[in-house]
């Protein structure tokens, strides 16, 4: 199909993430990708290959096309692509559960495998308001977040996003009345941990859980807090009876520089959601993990099923291409990549700090963020990194970039430069 035949028939039929319907702008058409590089179907501003500065949204940490993500899926094709879950099970989804227990912390032990985040974070709850129920406590039913997040699109994860300003902001009032303290602050206050206490003990008696995400706050706002903070909701949750959930979707597998953000605290929630570089990027599945108490509890009730089965659950070729990109991530030093990137941010975005219009600079792991003092305008911004052979997508007041951690040096310093000029644009 002609690019052009290919980006009206865009326009006018398919609706893209926060789109209007039908398109107001023209997407780039993306031809095929392979390591840190996007091919264009057409050049765009002088350049038919993008550098990759957003591993499609946290995902593609090894980059694309790699071999032996190829293999696996390759392998797992010629035996079964999919089968039922309900009633069958299978050596991939297996081997996936078996693996995650034995990665995630002590003492996460059993695995629902779904396929998105905000069906992990919708299974989280579930979990969670359920146990009460189970144990005759069917007034603890609301969840305890601070403001500033994101969980997801669906109607549960989007009752803990962030309630003013945020996406969803249109659904007040439909949403499932949450309790929401402010924002963590970046470096530790004790009178911070304090409201996160006071909160907690104020509604426990009809707190199923807190959920929150641990170090990182990602698509509502990027910013980072001190870890400590993961220990004062953990002592909180164990001493008012509230379950803890971490949503490590967009932190987890080394983002942050340790294996998952909780790492950083050495605190163990109860229930923890994953998604995203599970994969590698490379097919849609998520899980929620949860301790021997949570499904115990779930067993003991009146129903005492988790009623929750996903068609897709447990895909065979997603499962085996997870369980490749784990052993692709822990059978290498990972961590000085993450380490060598964060360096590299570090010393690539700090003159960004200098230019007219950005309120902050920030840097934690492979993650970059330049923080404007107004919203950005995307399509100027988007174009001026383009411009610089590098893809991003930059939102509210935000242009940030988290490359895969396969991306050399070389690349990492353009996409610096691309932020630089995207800060600079918007
Ligand atoms: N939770 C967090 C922390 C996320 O960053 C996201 C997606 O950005 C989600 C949940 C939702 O995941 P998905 O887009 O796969 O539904």
């Amino acid at each position: 199909m002609r690019t052009d035949e290919l980006i009206a028939l865009d326009r006018a039929h398919v609706w893209h993430p926060y789109g209007p319907m039908p398109g107001r702008t023209d997407p780039l058409v993306v031809a095929s990708a392979s390591g840190v590089r996007l091919t264009l179907a057409e050049p765009a501003e002088g350049h038919t290959e993008l550098i990759d500065g957003m591993s499609s949204w946290w995902s593609a940490v090894h980059g694309y096309n790699h071999p032996v993500l190829n293999e696996a899926v390759r392998g797992q094709l010629d035996r079964m692509s999919h089968v039922m879950f309900g009633g069958l099970t299978h050596e991939p989804a297996v081997r996936l559960a078996a693996r995650l227990v034995e990665i995630t912390p002590e003492p996460l032990r059993h695995v629902f495998l779904s396929d998105s985040g905000s069906v992990a974070v919708e299974v989280a709850a579930k979990m969670c308001l359920q146990y009460w129920r189970s144990l005759g406590r069917p007034g603890k039913q609301r969840l305890f977040t601070w403001r500033g997040g994101y969980h997801g699109d669906t109607w549960q994860p989007m009752s803990v996003c962030d309630p003013q300003g945020g996406m969803h902001e249109l659904w007040t009032g439909v949403l499932q009345r949450q309790v929401f303290v402010d924002a963590p602050p970046a470096t530790y206050e004790e009178s911070y941990a304090e409201l996160l206490r006071a909160g907690i003990a104020r509604h426990a008696h009809e707190l199923a859980a807190v959920v929150v995400e641990p170090v990182v706050q990602g698509a509502g706002g990027m910013r980072f807090h001190d870890p400590a903070y993961l220990r004062v909701l953990r002592e909180a949750c164990d001493e008012h009876d509230v379950l803890l959930v971490f949503d490590e979707i967009a932190t987890g597998f080394g983002r942050t520089g340790t294996l998952f953000a909780a790492d950083q605290a050495g605190v163990s929630p109860d229930v923890m959601c994953l998604g995203k570089a599970l994969t590698g990027g490379y097919l849609s599945m998520a899980a929620t993990l949860c301790t021997s108490r949570v499904a115990d509890g779930i067993s003991r009730g009146e129903v005492p099923v988790l009623a929750h089965g996903p068609t897709f659950m447990g895909n065979p070729l997603a499962s085996a291409v997870a369980c490749a990109s784990i052993d692709l991530l822990l059978s290498q030093d990972w961590t000085v990549e993450v380490k060598r990137i964060e360096a590299g941010l570090h010393e690539g975005l700090a003159a960004a700090a200098e230019l007219p219009g950005v309120r902050e600079v920030r840097v934690l792991g492979a993650i970059g963020v330049v923080q404007l003092d107004h919203e950005v305008d995307m399509a100027a911004a988007t174009r001026a990194a383009v411009r610089e052979g590098v893809w991003l997508r930059p939102f509210r007041d935000l242009i940030y970039t988290m490359p895969p951690y396969v991306t050399d040096d070389g690349d990492l310093a353009r996409i610096c430069a691309a932020v630089r000029a995207a800060a600079a644009a918007g």
